[in-house]
């Protein structure tokens, strides 16, 4: 049987409700996750965006969750409050079917990583810039199955390898690792 053990989970909570579509969350999420940090704020580069269409009075934050090779079927249509959403309006997937949650340059996937950072933040970025309080930040403890953790690197590297194909990636690495040792 698995382990169970406490976990500190991190959760942003949305009112869409709240969001006047500033975008402000972008650019301080593009920026805050630039190299070096804030040397840039590209909004294609931030791990949440701003779904909107004003004509329609449709704003939804929207974070970038995990990172999937394969095209879902959800073609649906939400009717809210008499505003109509598609399913892929709520979605937080990096996926084949859009460049929403890519980054520009490589197409790798980008995903919300709630601002780790050393030392900590007291709460991350894009809900510290959210003047509208849209955004809430909460923790809450809860008993999960120890999990092997899938870090960034080995997303980055699923997506390059579903992108080339494996052997292409194995000469390329072969390659640079032989230039290096000239
Ligand atoms: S900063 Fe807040 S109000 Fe502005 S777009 Fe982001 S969530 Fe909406
Ligand atoms: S929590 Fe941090 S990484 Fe996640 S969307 Fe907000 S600013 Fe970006």
């Amino acid at each position: 049987m698995a382990e169970k053990k406490v976990k500190i989970v991190k959760t942003i909570k949305i009112d869409a409700d709240k969001c006047n579509g500033c975008r402000a969350c972008e650019l301080i999420c593009a920026a805050f996750h630039a190299e070096p940090k804030y040397s840039s704020a590209n909004p294609a580069r931030s791990r949440i965006q701003v779904i909107f269409d004003p004509l329609k009075d449709i704003y939804i934050p929207v974070y970038a969750g995990e990172y999937t090779p394969a095209e879902c079927a959800g073609r649906n249509k939400y009717v809210i409050d008499g505003k109509e959403y598609s399913e892929c309006d709520f979605c937080r997937a990096s996926c084949p079917s859009r460049d929403r949650f890519k980054e520009p340059d490589s197409g790798l996937p980008l995903r919300c990583d709630m601002c780790e950072s050393d030392p900590p933040l007291e709460e991350p970025k894009c809900v510290e810039v959210c003047l509208a309080d849209a955004l809430t930040y909460e923790e809450r403890e809860e008993e999960v199955e120890e999990e092997v953790e899938v870090d960034e690197l080995e997303i980055g590297i699923e997506a390059l390898v579903n992108k080339f194909g494996m052997d292409k990636i194995m000469e390329t690495i072969a390659r640079m690792a032989a230039s290096k040792k000239e």
